[in-house]
């Protein structure tokens, strides 16, 4: 491809922005997926890095035309393989693409594709706003995180990326740009594109600008954390304090072994010396006043089920450290994890789920982590590499935990989505008629083929 690729994207981009050299790619042949899972890369690749929507959109024309994939590419923390470049062809890296302006009387941000979440929330924090969203990796980008519709821990109370997203500057790949949307906050004029776009992990069309609604800053805050002896009585917790408290911003599910072993790996200690497991819940109101007395309350509806002595977080620093830790779990756990899984049911099944989940671990003898954003019925189980490196046997376990959370009226991915490592999953979860829309609506939006492709075709 090089001989090909060279001179026609050098005339698109400049010659500094094209990489032909192997070992200078290396950091865009993987994303963040467990080794055992993760697809391997094409060998025959070009990386290019162009800095606005015209060249991007003079990238895909000639890949069109010339029937080439490209794979676009964020910050590459993706745990689904979504980045990989699969087949030969063209890398799309965003980086350059990072400009940023925040419309404060809107309460919106104009922001490139390559600004990395931690610019982002830092840029808009600076400006006396706020932008929610915490998925745990800060390099992550807007683009990445548009197209993978990312969630987190905050997502309980305001929502996943879809619902800050209100336009998108996207390029199709056949050439056309795209301005949908606008810094409104209604708009019914049609279908919905821009939703369509979001949450497409870059098989539709290269996300080039956003418009993101901000929010002001909480007064107040607080973090809690529950401890309790077993996993039931903190999983069927999350329903009462939805119930009886309203929305937390965050609550999250972690457990001993794990927290413990995460905060060593970062240097830091847990804090919390009871219990097997733990809710950690952050509270947020306008005045410290309110957040004491919401807190007071949830630890009463905690403890009336079974929760232990409630630790109380205050200070920024404890907080932070606190979300550090339970952010980190994945990176405590990589080397020794064979797939991450990102099962979501409804809330009130939690603890049906996790009591069939421990039958599989009885049965099958494995160790099987479990954390999550439990407030919004998300769980991440860890498939360990223990369970072996057979890569059959990660797969009857992940496919019996899929089981369990679809028959529990669930998905098998409630975030990180299907990528390149469950595009043959996706006929548990969707009708055939569903799969033939889908189908039919990538082929409007690339006729040729050349976005992201799959191996196997979801698409
Ligand atoms: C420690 C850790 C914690 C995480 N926690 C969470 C979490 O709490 N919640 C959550 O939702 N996710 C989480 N993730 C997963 C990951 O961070 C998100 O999926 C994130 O949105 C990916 O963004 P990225 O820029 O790294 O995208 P990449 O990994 O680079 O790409 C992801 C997908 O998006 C596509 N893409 C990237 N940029 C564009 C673009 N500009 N236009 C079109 N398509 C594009 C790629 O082709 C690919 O299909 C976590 C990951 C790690 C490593």
């Amino acid at each position: 491809l090089e001989r090909l690729l060279v001179n026609p994207l050098e005339a698109i981009v400049g010659s500094g922005y094209v990489v032909t050299d192997r070992e200078k790619m290396q950091n865009y042949l993987a994303d963040e997926t467990a080794k055992i899972v993760r697809p391997k890369p094409a060998n025959d690749l070009v990386l290019v890095k162009p800095s606005n929507a015209r060249e991007v959109s003079e990238i895909l024309q000639f890949a069109s035309k010339h029937r080439i994939p490209v794979f676009p590419r964020g910050g590459g923390t993706g745990l689904a393989g979504g980045s990989i470049p699969t087949q030969d062809g063209i890398i799309l890296s965003m980086e350059r693409m990072n400009g940023l302006e925040i419309d404060t009387a809107n309460l919106m941000v104009v922001v490139e594709a390559g600004v990395t979440l931690e610019t982002l929330s830092n840029k808009v924090s600076q400006a006396g706003l706020f932008f929610p969203l915490h998925p745990g990796d800060q390099n992550a980008q807007v683009g990445g995180l548009v197209a993978t519709n990312a969630g987190g821990s905050r997502a309980l109370r305001y929502g996943v990326m879809r619902n800050y997203v209100k336009g998108i500057e996207a390029v199709l790949p056949t050439g056309e740009i795209l301005n949908l949307g606008g810094k409104l906050h209604k708009n019914n004029v049609g279908y919905d594109l821009l939703q369509l776009i979001i949450g497409s992990e870059g098989t539709l069309a290269v996300i080039t600008k956003v418009i993101l609604r901000l929010y002001a800053k909480s007064g107040a805050t607080a973090t809690l954390i529950l401890p309790y002896e077993n996993r039931h009585d903190a999983l069927s917790s999350v329903p009462k304090i939805l119930q009886q408290i309203g929305l937390p911003l965050a609550i999250e599910y972690v457990e001993k072994d794990v927290v413990e072993r995460t905060a060593r790996h970062l240097g830091e200690h847990w804090p919390a010396k009871s219990g097997n497991c733990y809710l950690i819940v952050i509270v947020a109101e306008e005045s410290r006043e309110q957040v004491l007395s919401q807190s007071t309350r949830l630890a009463e509806v905690c403890q009336q089920n079974r929760a232990l002595e409630p630790l109380y977080a205050e200070s920024k620093r404890d907080q932070d450290r606190i979300l550090a830790i339970r952010s980190s779990i994945y990176f405590a756990l990589k080397s020794e994890t064979a797939d991450i899984l990102d099962i979501t049911v409804p809330t009130a099944e939690l603890d049906n789920v996790i009591s069939l989940i421990e039958e599989i671990q009885k049965e099958a003898n494995v160790i099987l982590p479990i954390f999550g954003h439990a407030g919004d019925g998300n769980l991440h189980v860890h498939i360990m590499r223990d369970a072996g490196e057979d890569i059959n046997r990660v797969e009857i376990l992940r496919d019996r935990i899929y089981r369990i959370a679809i028959e529990a009226g669930g998905v098998i991915t409630g975030e990180h989505g299907v990528g390149k490592i469950r595009t043959g999953k996706l006929g548990m979860c969707l009708a055939g008629k569903e799969m033939e829309l889908m189908k039919s609506i990538k082929r409007i939006f690339d006729p040729n083929n050349v976005l992201n492709p799959r191996t196997k075709i979801l698409v």
